[in-house]
């Protein structure tokens, strides 16, 4: 029998169900490999204590024949979403100390179908970053190394504990938030699948804001059949938000069926960047060979707004964000710094609170909000946005869905493009227009890059059709057969 840490969550659940394995005994194996992993820094807060006292509360139901989707299945959360009487810090100095008293929407559905908390994540802060190298409370690394070194390499980011958590058998599966990027890319640096589902699909209410308008939580798995799942517990219409979307959650799990014969895949034109290693380049082909094999129909696309994508990903998002971070000031959660007076309070706690890129993505969204600049920046940004979203509307006339990579290149090495903000951002180029747009896209691990690092693809579809999305990356990942594990975790 495979250890029970190598199940996924679709297959623990069968045991479970089955009563071969019980919630305490897959938590305890899961616990125990979170002890074994503590050089990896995934978790920032760690609930052994909550995750067995659930783990038992679960297993009691199931000898009453009671049991929800995720009935005694130990999971992971971002430490993004507040979860009631469990520290929440958003990876930020300037959260130390919160705990917060009331319960994110996302995880209370989790609770509520009997998953397991092993513990909350580690993150950029504010889920600001592409590589989990802003969290304050230090860089998380990617379970995999190059098979020549043994170099520290990042695991993505933002949602990079979730990704490593769930890369290294740490978690079945775990949350994770999207704004840019921030689920899709981690999947793919750490191999294995990450859904951003369509904006408005889970509720926002009690996740750490960023960019109201992009932030966006979903489900990191090890296949498509696990996201599906969690994802499945997680969404759903929040009165509570007001852009959560009073739609009913489709039957993903049940509907899964890896179909894409008669579909037709859109290949933008726009998506083949300069520099781009070749092992990408072939992937991609590969991809798109291999849904055409399983009777889709390959089209060539073109979103021509595609470079205009990011630029304006970074006026919108820090615009939102130094508007939604204005509350932190000391008062009423988190640091406080005392000064003279309250103005000096104020300046103190912000000052030590926030760290380098949050004051960067403060002062740049207080900039483009500004005045004399509003028009200029903000107001453009949000045009070019519109311009976007017609370019997707436009090539969904003409496809199904739309085949990308997820990202330029494979993990890199913890403390590189530290220097370069840009480059840094570059790694967002493919994830960040679906993001504008407000798409579910999903990242299947499909191959290897020419140093042996996993690479994703990426599937982009229609609002709302996450169906369409699952079935692709499902098509993908049994054409792929992704099943290698970070060296060393055998
Ligand atoms: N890397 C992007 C950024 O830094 C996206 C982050 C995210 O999706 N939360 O903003």
């Amino acid at each position: 029998m495979a250890t029970l840490t190598e199940l996924g969550l679709a297959e623990a659940k069968r045991r479970i169900a089955s009563r071969e394995i019980s919630a305490v005994e897959l938590t305890q194996a899961h616990l125990d490999a979170m002890e074994r992993a503590q050089h990896l820094n995934a978790f920032i807060t760690e609930t052994p204590d909550l995750a067995l006292e659930m783990a038992e509360a679960a297993d009691a139901r199931l000898a009453k024949g009671e049991a929800g989707l995720l009935e005694g299945l130990p999971i992971a959360i971002k430490d993004l979403f507040c979860t009631e009487g469990v520290a929440t810090t958003a990876g930020s100095h300037i959260l130390s100390g919160f705990v917060p008293p009331y319960e994110s929407t996302v995880t209370r559905n989790l609770w509520a179908q009997g998953a397991v908390s092993l513990g909350k994540t580690n993150l950029d802060e504010f889920a600001m970053g592409s590589s989990n190298m802003t969290s304050y409370h230090g860089p998380v690394r990617n379970p995999w190394t190059r098979p020549e070194d043994n170099a520290a390499l990042v695991p993505g980011g933002s949602s990079g504990g979730s990704a490593a958590a769930v890369a290294a058998r740490i978690a079945l599966a775990a949350t994770g938030t999207d704004t840019g990027g921030s689920i899709r890319q981690p999947a793919a640096f750490c191999g294995i699948t990450g859904i951003k589902p369509t904006y408005g699909r889970c509720s926002r209410f009690g996740i750490v804001a960023f960019a109201s308008s992009l932030d966006q939580a979903g489900a990191f798995g090890r296949n498509v059949a696990d996201t599906a799942l969690l994802l499945q517990a997680m969404a759903g219409y929040d009165p509570k938000d007001s852009t959560s979307a009073d739609l009913p959650v489709p039957d993903w799990t049940g509907s899964l069926s890896g179909k894409v014969k008669g579909l037709r895949i859109g290949i933008p034109a726009e998506y083949r960047v300069e520099g781009m290693p070749e092992a990408i380049e072939k992937l991609w082909q590969q991809g798109a060979d291999w849904l055409k094999a399983e009777g889709a129909e390959i089209v060539e696309i073109n979103l021509p707004h595609t470079k205009y994508a990011l630029p304006t990903y970074y006026i919108i998002a820090p615009a939102e964000a130094s508007s939604n971070l204005a509350r932190y000031d000391g008062m009423r959660y988190g640091l406080r710094v005392e000064g003279e007076n309250l103005a000096e309070t104020y300046m103190r706690t912000r000052a030590a609170g926030f760290g380098a890129e949050v004051k960067r993505r403060i002062m740049i969204g207080t900039y483009v909000l500004s005045a004399g600049y509003y028009d200029a920046y903000y107001l453009k940004a949000q045009k070019v946005r519109r311009r976007i979203v017609d370019d997707f509307e436009q090539a969904f006339q003409k496809v199904d869905a739309i085949l990308t990579p997820t990202a330029p290149s494979a993990a890199f090495r913890v403390g590189e493009k530290m220097d370069d903000p840009v480059a840094m951002y570059l790694n967002d180029v493919f994830t960040v227009p679906s993001s504008l747009a407000g798409l579910p896209g999903i990242s299947v691990p499909a191959g290897l890059s020419a140093e042996g690092l996993p690479l994703g693809l990426q599937v982009i579809g229609k609002a709302w059709d996450e169906q369409t999305v699952l079935d692709a990356g499902l098509a993908l990942e049994r054409a792929a057969g992704f099943r290698i594990a970070p060296y060393g975790l055998g």
